[in-house]
């Protein structure tokens, strides 16, 4: 029984190993689908600002962070729009999902009765600030012009985003990896581009969410403000914001690889270690102690755990002129054993497991092959 238990330990840890670096080759590798969604279109032109047409600047801008993004190797774009339509709200997320797309980005124009402006990014949740909700309800009006949209967002009303407080929330499992899309686009267009940073916020957008992956929501800049409603218009600013967007994107997709990477690496937890300690079969031999011996040193460490990578209860013995330093102490055989794998996982990899008997080393191989139990 014993044996069987180690073996499917020493699997485990195999198999973790194994996992994280074919997983690594795989994520690498593997096709990162982006889903771009130009706001508005067909008879919902979006704002008109300035006699700006938001449902073209967005089409427009789309293609161009498309056509960037296409010629990443592993990266595949979908549109929802590539030409001048209506789609439902619930379309387009429907469209991200049956991609199964790694992330979700839609793009729009602002506009406001006064002369504000700048740029901002929109992750989905509930707006902290009165503030924001104007360019959530106009986002959203757009619900409005679709047929039997009061069947289709049961409990939803564009203009009291609170009324969504109660619907679920599918994005919240997502919003880390939103807000940091989120903030490497608006960075990106902020610093790059010397834009006004409205920053990175939080609010109910109809069309985020739906989305089954991290999703977020580009405002280019104010239509109706008179300088930033031509940059944003011109070939120059919807180029340039094109590429910050597009920039933002691939870093992202850096940045995730390098996460993932990290928290492939097979070093197994301190919970991990506790559970198969938990789980595992006791295997006692009577009147034996059994420690994980980590090093022997002619130097006196203190035995707290940030001298020994974090592992605990380590002892120390003067033995022979030399402190040997002990890690564990039970008489369960198939304790001692995960202990070892963690200690070998934490920096130890050459330490071997000792048993004594009244304070007397014994040798291993004949403990376990006396079956003293
Ligand atoms: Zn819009």
């Amino acid at each position: 029984m014993r044996t069987k238990i180690l073996l499917f330990f020493v699997l485990a840890i195999t198999a973790l190993t194994l996992a994280s670096f074919i997983g690594h080759n795989n994520d690498t590798n593997k096709t990162f689908v982006v889903v771009l969604d130009a706001g508005h279109g067909g008879k919902d032109p979006g704002n008109r600002g300035n006699g700006y047409k938001e449902k073209d600047i967005a089409l427009d801008v789309t293609l161009k962070v498309g056509k960037i993004l296409e010629k990443q190797p592993y990266i595949k774009v979908i549109y929802t729009r590539k030409t001048d339509v209506f789609l439902e709200l619930h379309e387009r997320a429907a469209i991200a999902n049956k991609a199964d797309a790694d992330v979700f980005v839609s793009i729009h124009c602002n506009s406001h009765h006064t002369q504000a402006y700048g740029a901002e990014t929109f992750v989905m949740g509930l707006s902290k600030s009165k503030q924001n909700l104007n360019t959530a309800k106009k986002e959203n009006e757009v619900i409005f012009l679709e047929d039997d949209y009061e069947e289709k967002y049961v409990g939803f009303d564009p203009n009291s985003p609170e009324s969504f407080i109660g619907l679920t929330i599918l994005q919240e499992e997502y919003l880390d990896q939103s807000i940091m899309l989120a903030g490497l686009i608006q960075s990106n267009m902020v610093n790059n581009l010397k834009r006004k940073d409205r920053s990175v916020k939080q609010d109910v957008f109809w069309v985020l969410h739906n989305t089954y992956m991290p999703s977020v929501l580009v405002e280019l800049g104010f239509l109706t403000h008179k300088k930033e409603g031509p940059y944003v218009n011109s070939k120059k600013g919807r180029e340039q914001l094109a590429r910050e967007i597009a920039n933002g994107i691939v870093t992202y997709r850096k940045n995730l690889l390098l996460a993932t990477a990290e928290s492939q690496n097979p070093v197994i937890t301190e919970k991990e270690i506790e559970e198969a300690m938990e789980k595992a079969e006791e295997d006692i031999y009577e009147d034996v102690v059994f420690k994980v011996q980590l090093l022997a040193s002619k130097k006196k460490i203190e035995t707290f755990a940030y001298n020994f990578n974090g592992l605990k209860e380590v002892n120390r013995h003067l033995e022979d002129g030399l402190y040997k330093y002990y890690y564990g102490k039970t008489s369960d055989y198939n304790k001692i054993r995960l202990m070892q794998t963690y200690a070998k996982d934490n920096g130890y990899p050459t330490c071997y497991i000792v048993a004594f008997r009244d304070g007397e080393k014994l040798k291993l191989s004949q403990v376990l092959k006396s079956g003293d139990k």
